[in-house]
């Protein structure tokens, strides 16, 4: 019986263990680590603030999950691996395995900054939403922090829901660079800027945090806000035990992963924490890349268990959206440029059937519509 860890019941996680549960041959010991009893489904985390989605749709019981599919479900944190012993370290358990998935995702990285960390918001689960929309009303203004897919859709949401109470309240986008949205197409980037201008959310670039005392934030130029929330959307790193990993890294801590996604020939790596590369061109970090590469790994488990040859991955992109909360998006999907309320509609769709289970579904359709389903 091969002893089979996963760690991490995200995406890829749970794509990967699909493939070990329909697996008729059940040679395998499963067993699953997480640090948390539920999975959160991270694309609709902003969709709590404006668009008012229950964070408990966007749960998904694991422990649950275990006992319906027969695997070993283990609610802790991984702190290392011995890649040489093959051993999982936990802060409970010690675990040996015969193969390894790291699917252990990314999180908001505060660049060791424990003060930043202390008095920020962020949106890495469906509890840290819940949070950041409880504590909206103390707040006469809402910065946030880096001007990526997750900060906008952040700002968008909160002036849903500003404006669903008929309160306006300053909200303001800061980024350190010279241009929001990285690398993506000059169009993308009008279409949303203009969209922020509609929605009256100012956007501060080359401009990053100086100070925080209490809730009065300094920028660097001088500019000072009082009673104000921070929200901290300015990069994602991998979890700790992935960065005190001695492999080859990219600088968020994702470890570099062959054309199989292998780390080594026993331990793979799929998700957030993989860096995969085809053609010099490296995936981003996107929930179809995470589901596809679960999926691949825990057949290349399966076949190297079997003595059969490994498969390559092969990614098929089917494009990306950003949507905002005013039912505007700006994307590219299946190689078409769409902006307006085309790409919204297929962004929720894809959360809707993606999304891990019939009361996720349904709660996710009641809580969009506002039809009690
Ligand atoms: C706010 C937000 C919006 C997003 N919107 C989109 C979108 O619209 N479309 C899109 O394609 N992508 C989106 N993404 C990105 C997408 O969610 C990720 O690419 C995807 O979740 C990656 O899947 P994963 O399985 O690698 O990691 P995750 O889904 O993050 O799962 C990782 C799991 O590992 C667990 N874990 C982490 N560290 C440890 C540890 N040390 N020990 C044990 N368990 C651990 C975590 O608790 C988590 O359950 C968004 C992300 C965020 C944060």
């Amino acid at each position: 019986m091969k002893k089979i860890i996963i760690i991490g019941g995200g995406f890829a996680g749970l794509s990967a263990l699909s493939v070990f549960c329909r697996c008729k041959s059940r040679d395998f010991e499963i067993t699953l680590i997480n640090e948390k009893d539920k999975a959160s489904f991270l694309p609709m985390l902003p969709d709590c603030l404006g668009r008012g989605v229950a964070p408990e749709y966007l749960l998904f019981d694991l422990a649950g999950l275990s006992a319906k599919k027969h695997f070993n479900f283990i609610m802790d944190k991984v702190s290392g691996i011995n890649l040489e012993k093959k051993e999982v370290i936990a802060s409970k358990v010690n675990l040996n395995y015969d193969f390894l998935i790291i699917a252990s995702g990314s999180e908001t990285n505060f660049y060791g900054n424990s003060q930043l960390r202390d008095c920020s918001f962020k949106l890495d689960n469906a509890q840290d939403a819940g949070l950041m929309r409880g504590a909206l009303d103390n707040y006469d203004c809402f910065l946030i922090f880096g001007a990526g897919y997750t900060g906008i859709e952040v700002a968008t949401n909160l002036r849903i829901y500003l404006e669903k109470r008929k309160i306006d309240k300053r909200i303001v986008i800061i980024e350190r660079s010279a241009a929001m949205l990285g690398p993506l197409a000059q169009w993308m980037k009008d279409y949303v800027s203009d969209n922020l201008k509609r929605l009256n959310i100012e956007v501060l670039l080359n401009s990053s945090l100086d100070k925080v005392e209490g809730s009065k934030i300094r920028l660097t130029g001088g500019a000072t806000f009082d009673n104000s929330m921070l929200i901290w959307t300015a990069g994602v790193k991998t979890s700790d035990f992935i960065q005190n990993l001695n492999v080859e890294k990219n600088p968020q801590g994702r470890i570099k992963v062959d054309e199989y996604l292998r780390v080594n020939n026993t331990c793979f790596a799929a998700g957030d924490a993989a860096y995969f590369s085809r053609n010099n061109i490296f995936l981003r970090m996107a929930v179809q890349f995470a589901i596809a590469q679960g999926n691949c790994c825990a057949k290349n488990i399966i076949r190297s268990a079997q003595g059969k040859r490994f498969i390559k991955f092969k990614p098929v992109d089917l494009g990306l959206i950003i949507p905002m909360a005013n039912n505007r998006a700006a994307g590219r999907i299946l190689g078409v440029n769409m902006k307006g309320f085309l790409p919204v509609f297929f962004h929720y769709l894809m959360c809707i059937y993606r999304s891990y289970s019939l009361r996720n579904k349904l709660g996710i359709i009641k809580d969009l519509t506002g039809i009690n389903a």
